[in-house]
């Protein structure tokens, strides 16, 4: 059966190889794993600067942490913005981690493209038009978070709106969608990593923290991830997650387990 899509430089049919997306040396889409790793939210310059000596010291190669926080009501803490940005840049640089960060408004793209290499697109702000476009007019990659209610389509039109603005660098992440399971913060749709890897040339990104929401949930379908061909990883950690992180706390993991979880992620790769 022909089904006609309505997006095409996304397409697998458009562009039968794999996107490889080149940030200053490291390659996503490509034979290796690349795993981010950081807190959900940029808090001090001390907790970042250990955090991303951490996140070095386990393999990763790609530092998180947001400094604009889309928090579902208004009083939660929102993130440091554009000071907590310097902060991560020095912590990138000072332990050679490429960094990423959550960007959700157009007007600051700009800035935040400054500062951090990879921008992130959050769950919330999928179907941001106006988000997206601003994203095709510069060149930094972007990670693109499936919408918790959307469809593949859906998903990966959002995607074409970054790539018909102009820019090629667009990888897909997977956080879990919502259905009636509340166990769970999301229900992760395991099975969008090969599905989205059929119709798209794009790298797939696997985010167990948010698509869980529990930190004994990670390590497994972190793993499951891998397994189901991910291309990479976006896992949330932090020094003190039950005490002093300001959000996501319970689905971050501790710096061991995270390190741990690095180890055996390498001992798994051959196997697959
Ligand atoms: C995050 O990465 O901290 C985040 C807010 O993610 P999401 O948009 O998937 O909820
Ligand atoms: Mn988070």
């Amino acid at each position: 059966i022909k089904i006609s899509k309505s997006y095409k430089l996304a397409s697998r049919d458009f562009h039968p190889d794999n996107t490889i997306i080149e940030v200053k040396g490291v390659k996503i889409g490509g034979d290796d794993l690349i795993v981010m790793g950081g807190p959900c939210a940029v808090e001090t310059p001390e907790q970042i600067d250990e955090i991303a000596r951490l996140v070095k010291a386990a393999g990763g190669q790609v530092l998180r942490g947001g400094a604009f926080k889309p928090r579902t009501g208004p009083y939660s803490f929102q993130g440091i913005g554009i000071e907590g940005l310097k902060w991560m840049k020095d912590a990138g640089e000072k332990y050679g981690l490429l960094t990423i960060t959550e960007v959700m408004a157009p007007e600051f793209v700009d800035v935040c493209a400054e500062y951090a290499d990879i921008m992130q697109v959050g769950t919330r702000n999928m179907q941001n038009f106006d988000l997206l476009r601003k994203l095709g007019t510069i060149q930094n990659p972007v990670l693109l978070k499936r919408g918790f209610s959307s469809t593949y389509d859906e998903w990966l039109n959002a995607a074409e709106y970054i790539l018909a603005g102009g820019n090629p660098n667009v990888m897909l992440c997977e956080r879990g969608i919502r259905t009636f399971e509340t166990y769970t913060r999301n229900t992760f749709d395991l099975a969008a990593i090969p599905v989205i890897q059929q119709l798209s040339h794009l790298p797939v990104i696997a985010d167990p923290s948010h698509a869980t929401g529990r930190r004994e949930l990670v390590e497994t379908m972190t793993k499951a991830s891998v397994a189901a061909g991910a291309n990479g990883l976006i896992i949330e950690m932090h020094t003190d997650p039950d005490n002093s992180a300001t959000g996501d706390g319970v689905q971050s993991l501790f710096p061991d387990q995270f390190a741990n979880l690095l180890k055996e992620l390498e001992q798994l790769a051959p196997l697959l």
